[in-house]
């Protein structure tokens, strides 16, 4: 069963406010990650962007979305569906891909090694690129 918005909000204690609502169900709308631009869009007129910027850093740091950085001048942001994953991006069209398969753990214990740190607890990594239209 899918649970309701409201119960999600609440499930990451967090108040089920109307805007942090729509602002959910516009990055529901995507299967990609998007930017405060792109979320914008899908909101009524009187929501501006500082609002929008701070419901985002609220659903983050609950770890309810996850921020990305995809070496543009803002952030992209997407529904933490709790699978590891990275992304390949166009550089002409910026087109994003998900890419599910993550097997850098040989690097991991490399780096491990080398740094005399205890542990790695995460890793960020996405790739660039041109599609096939780009091309
Ligand atoms: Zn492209
Ligand atoms: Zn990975």
């Amino acid at each position: 069963m899918i649970m309701e918005n409201k119960e999600l909000v609440k499930s990451y204690g967090l108040k089920a406010t109307p805007t942090r609502l729509s602002v959910l169900a516009a990055l529901q709308k995507y299967s990609k990650p998007v930017s405060v631009f792109d979320i914008l869009k899908n909101l009524n007129k009187n929501t501006d962007q500082t609002t929008v910027y701070r419901i985002l850093n609220v659903f983050v740091e609950k770890g309810m979305i996850k921020k990305i950085d995809l070496k543009k001048d803002f952030s992209f942001f997407e529904i933490n569906e709790g699978k590891h994953h990275h992304h390949l991006v166009c550089q002409s069209c910026s087109k994003i891909k998900e890419i599910e398969s993550c097997d850098i753990s040989a690097i991991e214990k490399q780096v491990l090694k080398k740094s005399g740190f205890k542990s790695i607890d995460e890793h960020a990594l996405e790739f660039y690129g041109l599609c096939e239209n780009c091309a």
